[in-house]
C-alpha cells in the first residue's frame, strides 16, 4: 500500500468513501487534505493558510491545537485511557465533567448520560423517552414532534427526526413515528404579507392542532434546535419556543433541546433554551462540549426524567443501553479542560461582546445583488443566497451557487459551508475583532465574484 505523503491524495480517493460527499465527484478532484491548525487558521497540504469560518463543524469553540487539551489528552491517556463505564464503573474525568455540566447548564437539569456523537445521543433520547413511558403505562405515547429543516443527526432514530430530505432519501427514513412541522423561518415560510407575530401564532395553531389530531396521548416528545443549524442557520420567530414549551406541559410533551450546536455560548447565552427563554426537560450538548478534539455528547436530564428510568432499571435490573467508548475518559479529561477554558478566557462572553461585529457586518451584505436574507444570533450566521431577490426565487439546482461562493472563499483563504443556498457561518468562539473583519471581507469577496 503505497502512503507516501505526496500521495495521499490518490491514497484518499483510493481508500475512503466519505460522509456527506459525492463519490463519483471525488473520484475526480479528490479531497482538499488540511494537515495543521493554529488557532482560528488550518493550512492544506500546500501550505495554504485559511481562516475557519465554520469552526470545524460548529464545534471548535477554543481554535486548533490548544496546548491544554493536547496536554490534558496526553495525561489522561498516560494514566486511564479506557475503563468502561457500565455495571458501577466509573472513572475521574467521566464524574467530574457530569458535575461541571450539571453547574454550566440551567439549573433543573441535574442528571448527564454520555454517548460518543450528537446523533447517538438522539437516538438514546428516543430510546430513553419510549423506556419511560413504558414504565409509566402509557405505551402508546411514542411519537416524536420535529421541524422540516431541522438537524439531528443521521442513526435510524436521529435520522428520522431530522427534516431534510437529503438524510432521508434512500435511507428509507424515516423510520419510527414521526411528525414533522413547518421550519419556523418566516422568510421563506410565512405567508405573503405574514407578520412575524402571526407567522409564530400559526406554526403554534399548527403544532396544537397536530397534537390534537394525532391524539396527545400518543405524543412522547417535541425536538428542536433551539437556532437550527445544519439546515440553514434559521432563528425563530418571535414567541415560538415559550408557545412551543407551553403547550408541551398542556399536552404532558416531553421538551427536548438539541443543542449540539447552540450549546457553550454560541447564541450568546450559555444554552440556546436560555437565549429563547424556555426549560426543556432533556437538553443535548456535544460539538463545542470538548471542541471536537474528541468525540462526546452527554444529554443533561431533570430529575423528573431521571426518577422514571431509574425505577424502570430497578424493576428491569438494568438500564439496558450504553456504549463501549461512551464517556471515554480521555474524552471527558479533554471536555473538562475545553470546558475551563472556555469559562476562564470567558469565550461566552466573547461570542455575546462580538455577535454585533459579526451580525451587523454581515448584514451589510444584504444589500448585494445576490443575497436575499442575513440572519443569525451570537456567533452563528447564514447568508441566503437568491436569483431574484423580490421573488425570493432560489438559483436551480438548489445550492450550485453557494456552492460556488463557498469555493471562491476558500480560494480566498476563508471555510465556509454551504447548506442548499445558505452560506453558514460559525467562528471558533475565540475568534477576534480583527479576525471577524477578515472573515467579512473574505467574504465580500467571494460573493462579488459568484456572478
Ligand atoms: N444535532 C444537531 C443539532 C447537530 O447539528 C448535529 C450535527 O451537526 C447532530 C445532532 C449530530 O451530531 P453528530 O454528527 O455528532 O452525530
Amino acid at each position: 500500500m503505497n502512503t507516501r505523503s505526496n500521495s495521499l491524495h490518490e491514497t484518499d480517493i483510493a481508500y475512503q468513501l466519505h460522509p456527506y460527499t459525492n463519490a463519483r465527484v471525488h473520484e475526480e478532484q479528490g479531497p482538499m487534505i488540511i494537515t495543521k491548525g493554529d488557532g482560528c487558521y488550518v493550512y492544506d497540504s500546500e501550505g495554504k493558510k485559511y481562516l475557519e469560518g465554520l469552526a470545524g463543524l460548529w464545534s471548535v469553540a477554543v481554535g486548533f491545537s490548544q496546548p491544554r487539551l493536547v496536554e490534558a489528552a496526553a495525561k489522561q491517556m498516560s494514566e486511564l485511557p479506557y475503563i468502561q463505564n457500565f455495571a458501577h464503573k466509573a472513572h475521574a474525568p467521566g464524574i467530574l465533567l457530569a458535575e461541571k455540566l450539571v453547574e454550566m447548564t440551567p439549573e433543573h437539569l441535574t442528571k448527564v448520560f454520555y454517548t460518543n456523537s450528537g446523533s447517538e445521543a438522539n437516538d438514546t433520547v428516543v430510546k430513553f423517552v419510549w423506556f419511560m413511558n413504558n414504565m409509566l403505562g402509557r405505551p402508546k405515547k411514542k411519537k416524536f414532534l420535529a421541524r422540516n429543516k431541522g438537524y439531528h443527526g443521521i442513526t435510524i432514530a436521529s435520522g428520522s427526526l431530522t427534516g431534510l430530505p437529503g438524510n432521508q432519501r434512500g435511507f428509507d427514513l424515516p423510520a419510527i413515528p414521526v411528525v414533522h412541522l413547518t421550519c419556523p423561518h418566516h422568510y421563506r415560510w410565512a405567508h405573503e404579507g405574514e407578520s412575524e407575530t402571526e407567522f409564530t401564532a400559526r406554526l403554534l395553531k399548527e403544532a396544537e392542532d397536530t397534537i390534537l389530531a394525532e391524539d396527545p396521548d400518543t405524543i412522547a416528545a417535541f425536538i428542536g434546535e433551539p437556532v437550527m443549524g445544519a439546515g440553514g442557520v434559521m432563528t425563530p420567530p418571535e414567541g415560538y419556543w415559550p408557545g412551543i414549551e407551553a403547550l408541551c406541559r398542556k399536552y404532558d410533551i416531553l421538551l427536548v433541546s438539541d443543542e449540539v450546536i447552540n450549546g457553550f455560548g454560541r447564541t450568546g447565552q450559555p444554552f440556546g433554551c436560555q437565549t429563547y427563554g424556555f426549560t426543556p426537560d432533556i437538553l443535548v450538548t456535544s460539538k463545542q462540549l470538548t471542541s471536537s478534539y474528541m468525540p462526546l455528547a452527554a444529554i443533561l436530564m431533570t430529575d423528573a426524567v431521571y426518577q422514571v428510568i431509574a425505577d424502570y432499571t430497578a424493576e428491569l435490573g438494568t438500564l439496558g443501553h450504553g456504549f463501549t467508548a461512551g464517556g471515554n475518559p480521555v474524552a471527558c479529561a479533554v471536555g473538562i479542560e475545553n470546558l475551563n477554558i472556555i469559562q476562564e478566557e470567558d469565550l461566552m462572553g466573547n461570542a455575546a461582546r462580538l455577535a454585533d461585529r459579526l451580525q451587523s457586518g454581515l448584514r451589510a451584505f444584504s444589500d448585494h445583488s445576490l443575497v436575499g436574507e442575513v440572519r443569525g444570533i451570537g456567533l452563528i450566521a447564514g447568508v441566503e443566497l437568491v436569483r431574484d431577490k423580490a421573488t425570493k426565487a432560489s438559483f436551480e439546482p438548489a445550492g450550485k451557487i453557494a456552492a460556488m461562493t463557498a469555493k471562491f472563499a476558500a480560494e480566498e483563504g476563508l471555510i465556509i459551508r454551504n447548506i442548499y443556498e445558505t452560506i453558514g457561518i460559525c467562528p471558533p468562539l475565540i475568534i477576534t475583532e480583527a479576525q471577524i473583519d477578515e472573515l467579512l471581507e473574505k467574504l465580500g469577496r467571494a460573493l462579488d465574484r459568484t456572478l
